[in-house]
């Protein structure tokens, strides 16, 4: 087999390694946006959590206030009924005057749970876009996932037929030049290269004079000294 047939068979081989490695990058794209998607989510997600929890607050607090309203008007109540019993002035006015304590306790009280009221209005508002929001992004992302998956479905069948026809080309090829040239591609996505007017097309660098004679004689194929890429001088190539 002539240096120019092992090369064109190198070519195939890498023709097809690229393809799968442009697939592969494009592949990369997807799990990134699976994991973007998961973000948004979870933000969405805490983000109504947060206002839950704020609801929840308010409302034991308003609960807590109620039982001190009951109690404290319990408290009143009792005292009112004493007043009566009272024997002296001294001790009706003492009475009097904590049931007025009392009393603008309740209203204080009562104010409180007003305000508590009115925040927890805003609380269930904010609630209500949180929600809103998250199910915006629960359908959007239900979409976008589906797509996604799809995508991976399609790409992970072509790999897999590019590789079966990597295996057929490889196959045909000089086995030894493939080992050689699988070590540089896995390091470098690359593994053989023409060399155009004494340049490496693998790294850039000017070869030897030397070695590009050696090169247009046609007659091995040789290493890149910089980027140990099998190169070929490109016009023994041409027909
Ligand atoms: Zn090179």
């Amino acid at each position: 087999m002539s240096v120019k047939e092992r090369l064109k068979e190198l070519e195939a081989l890498q023709s097809v390694d690229l393809q799968i490695l442009e697939l592969q990058k494009a592949g990369e794209a997807y799990p990134k946006r699976l994991a973007e998607l998961d973000a948004e989510l979870g933000a969405a997600r805490a983000a109504a959590e947060a206002e839950r929890a704020r609801l929840a607050d308010n409302e034991k607090a308003r609960r807590d206030k109620d039982a001190e309203i009951t109690s404290e008007k319990d408290k009143t109540k009792k005292w009112e009924a004493r007043l009566a019993e009272m024997r002296t002035t001294r001790e009706y006015a003492a009475l009097a005057r904590e049931i007025d304590i009392s009393k603008k306790a309740i209203l204080n009280l009562e104010e409180e749970n007003k305000a508590l009221l009115e925040t927890a209005i805003a609380i269930k508002t904010a609630l209500a876009d949180k929600e809103a929001e998250l199910r915006r992004r629960e359908d959007g992302s239900a979409a976008e996932r589906a797509e996604l998956s799809e995508k991976v479905g399609t790409l992970s069948g072509q790999v897999r037929e590019l590789n079966e026809k990597r295996a057929e080309v490889a196959k045909a090829a000089d086995p030894e030049l493939v080992s050689r040239y699988d070590v540089v591609r896995k390091k470098r996505g690359s593994g053989v290269v023409a060399v155009v007017n004494g340049i490496c097309k693998g790294c850039n660098m000017r070869l030897p004079p030397q070695l590009q004679n050696i090169l247009r004689s046609g007659a091995t194929i040789e290493y890149c000294p910089s980027c140990l890429r099998l190169i070929y001088a490109a016009e023994i190539m041409k027909d």
